[in-house]
Formats: C-alpha cells, structure tokens, sequence
C-alpha cells in the first residue's frame, strides 16, 4: 500500500474516534440509568411505579437522541448538482489558459446560466480547483471529506461528517435531543445523587444504616451519571444557543453577513445573504426543520432592500 493511501486510512480511522466515545458514554448512561438507578436502587427500593414511568419516558428521549445522531453522521453531505461541472471541454480550455482574467472569463461564461449570486471577496466566480466546479451559494470545500459541501457549516468531528444543507435539520435536532436526554436524566437523578451523597458525607463521619442505599457500585454509577450529564448539558447548551442564534441571524458557522465571500458579484453595490427559515416541529417526522432559503438584497450598509425568492430548490435542484 503507498505511504499516501495509508496515510489517509489512518486517519479515515482515527475520524470515527470521537463517534465511538460519544458511543461509549451514551451506553455507559444506558446501562447506568436503566441498570443501576431503575432496576437495582429504585426496585431495591421497592419504587416499582416509579421505575417503570422513568423507564418509558428514559426511553421516549433515548431513542429520539439515538436516531437523531444516527442521521447526523449517516446522511451523506450533499454535492452540487452536475450543471455546476465544468463539461470537459470548458475544463481543457480552463486548464490550459494562464492568466487569471481569461480562467475568470471561461467561468463567467459557465456561470450565466446557474443561479449564482455570489462571489469571492476578489468578485471573482467561486471555483473549486479540486472538484473541478463553480461552487455554488454557500458551498464549501471540506479538506477532511475532500468534496464540495453545499451550505457547508462546519465539520463536526463528533459525527465524523460535514454538517450542511442534507443534515443541518439532523445535527439541530441532535443537540436538542442530546439537550433533553441530559436534562431528563440529570433532573430525575438528582434527588438520588443528593441521597448518595449525604449518604458518602455521613459515613465518613458515622457507620451508615444497613438498610440504606448503600451499594457502592450503584452510588457510584448514579452520582458519576449525574455529574457527566449535568457536564454535557452545559455544554451541548451554550452550542444549541450558539446555532440557534446563527439560524436566526441568518448565519452559518462558515459565512457570516457582511462577509466580503457575499460580495454581489452582479450588482455592484449591492450583495444579497440568504435566510434559512428553520421549523422545528416537536414530532417525529420525516422533516423536522423544513430548510428553506431566502434571498434579501442588501446595500453595503446592511440595510434589508428587497426579498428575492431565490428558494435553495432553485439553487440546489437535483438534490435528491
Ligand atoms: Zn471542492
Ligand atoms: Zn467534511
């Protein structure tokens, strides 16, 4: 096998590290609420109605995070559809100029006719060198997927994939499913943390009751679930705000407003940015966000002019 080709295995393999931590903590949680909490300390107890009530809704929010990751990772980022290709003889004769003006014209020419909106801060047609392609609006070229991303965000590392315009809905559900899980189990842990713990202090300072919760293994995966929740809960918090907050400010993690990568290319003076109109219903459907795109021009003051409906289904026909 060359060095290179390896090279790139090994670091395919070593994307799905973080996944399989993720992995790891979330059937760790399994086994610790469902095995430790419900089954040996609130049945131990004798809190048999109780157990089976946290159990269905533990359920209820597992498998709604569960799917949601699932969804994350597997969905296959979206590619510009083939019109933004060059056909192979705008490729030769692309490759065979040298001068930056006459490439540029080459890609004017191309460019005329696919809905295309913006430029590079240079007000030059965004062209990608290495999937060979005018990339369209808010596309990126991801270097860990190696391939053009539409409405790219970011690379997650956490789902081992491109977070864009075939997932977002996905990944914006995921931290609110991950949200809910930790919420759910921190709050129906914590008087059973609080138990454990006056429990702990109180035997180091005395002999604790026979009749207590007093297995050790048990206390431990119930006061640890408790911290590592109430730890992810913080932080998939200040995340979701954080997208929340880019989706209502008509951002992505990429581009942001007022970014000369939005510069107009056509009407100088003016650039246009795009709203992403995200729906969250509660439900488990099929669609949960509907992603929708907008179009305002905008004066270079950042000042709304006119709505344009430039729908992503114009931009990015032939998705499916
Ligand atoms: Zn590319
Ligand atoms: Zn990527």
């Amino acid at each position: 096998m060359a060095p290179g080709r390896f090279w790139r295995c090994c670091l395919r393999g070593a994307g799905w590290v973080p996944v399989l931590f993720i992995t790891f903590v979330v059937a760790w949680s399994y086994y610790a609420y469902v095995v430790e909490l419900c089954v040996f300390t609130l049945s131990g107890n004798g809190e048999n109605g109780k157990a089976v009530v946290y159990l269905v809704a533990f359920h209820l929010f597992f498998v709604m995070f569960v799917w949601s990751y699932w969804m994350t990772i597997f969905t296959s980022p979206a590619s510009p559809s083939k019109e933004f290709y060059l056909s192979n003889s705008e490729r030769e004769h692309y490759e065979k100029e040298f001068s930056q003006e006459r490439q540029q014209e080459i890609l004017r020419r191309t460019a005329k006719d696919l809905p295309i909106y913006t430029t590079s801060g240079s007000r030059t047609i965004r062209y990608c060198e290495r999937c060979q392609l005018i990339k369209p609006d808010r596309a990126h070229h991801c270097s860990a997927c190696d391939i053009c991303i539409l409405k790219m965000d970011h690379h997650c590392p956490w789902v081992n994939n491109c977070v864009g315009f075939s997932n977002y809905k996905f990944f914006l559900l995921f931290l609110l499913y991950s949200l809910l899980y930790c919420l759910f189990v921190a709050t129906t842990v914590l008087q059973y943390f609080i138990k454990f713990w006056t429990l702990c202090r109180r035997k180091s300072t005395q002999s604790c009751p026979k009749n207590e919760l007093t297995d050790t293994r048990a206390k431990f995966h119930v006061l640890f679930l408790f911290f590592v929740s109430t730890m992810f809960f913080i932080s998939v918090l200040s995340l979701f705000s954080y997208h929340c907050w880019l989706v209502g400010k008509n951002r992505t993690t990429i581009v942001k407003i007022g970014d000369k990568s939005l510069a107009m290319k056509r009407n100088t003076g003016y650039f246009q940015y795009f709203q992403v109109l995200a729906q969250i219903n509660p439900f488990l459907s099929n669609h949960l966000v509907n992603q929708k795109t907008d179009c305002w021009i905008v004066n270079l003051n950042g000042q709304r002019m006119d709505l344009k409906k430039v729908l992503s289904d114009q931009v990015y026909k032939n998705m499916d």
